[in-house]
């Protein structure tokens, strides 16, 4: 499957703000928008002396952040929004949601993960279980009542074992989730609400991008 392989920080750098999308080296001095907060390529800083930028760049950049910000390719996008548009409610808040319900995201977002792209890959490497189910998929949507699990035989890895005392130590998950360090099990308790969704994201900028 297709996926992004550049330097992630070129993103940030591209949307001019933090996305965080290294986990801890994002929070060090040696953070790219810190030593370079300018736009990518040959005439990067000349970018940000530009003037302002149009109603429809400004949908394109904040459809381009989202995407960035939870890995996810245009295609899978687009059917996420189209989704979105056609359940109940509001459609960039139903669009967040599910994006939040990915598992890759609900990994981070338990703890299990210092960013989105290492949770992807403990979830590629088979290390969980969704009701006692082997489950590979990044994209799976978890749903109410599900629990996910370190399967037995990842639990005796360095990784997890440093990870669970991390986690012990700090370790803060959203409202919607719960999670036992002891047992490496969290639980969904319920549906991301628009306020647990931390990322400064404007959902009516995506939907207008898509209903041009
Ligand atoms: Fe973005 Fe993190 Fe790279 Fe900083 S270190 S530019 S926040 S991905």
């Amino acid at each position: 499957m297709a996926r992004y392989t550049d330097s992630v920080c070129k993103l940030c750098r591209r949307e001019g703000q933090k996305l965080f999308l290294k986990g801890e080296r994002c929070l060090t001095p040696k953070c790219a928008m810190e030593r370079r907060a300018f736009p990518p390529g040959m005439h990067g800083k000349k970018q940000t002396f530009r003037r302002k930028t149009s109603d429809y760049g400004l949908q394109l950049r904040e459809k381009q952040k989202a995407r960035r910000v939870y890995g996810v390719l245009e295609r899978q996008f687009r059917r996420y929004f189209e989704e979105a548009n056609r359940a109940s409610g509001m459609t960039g808040v139903n669009l967040l949601a599910m994006l939040e319900r990915r598992l890759d995201n609900v990994v981070y977002r338990l703890g299990l993960a210092d960013s989105r792209a290492q949770a992807r890959q403990i979830v590629r490497h088979g290390h969980l279980e969704v009701n006692g189910r082997k489950t590979d998929i990044p994209s799976f949507q978890v749903a109410i009542g599900d629990v996910i699990t370190v399967r037995t035989s990842a639990r005796n890895k360095t990784y997890f074992k440093e990870r669970a005392q991390f986690m012990q130590s700090s370790s803060s998950v959203p409202n919607w989730l719960r999670m036992s360090v002891v047992d490496m099990k969290g639980e969904v308790l319920g549906t991301p609400a628009r306020e647990d969704i931390e990322i400064p994201l404007n959902e009516q900028l995506i939907v207008e991008y898509y209903s041009r």
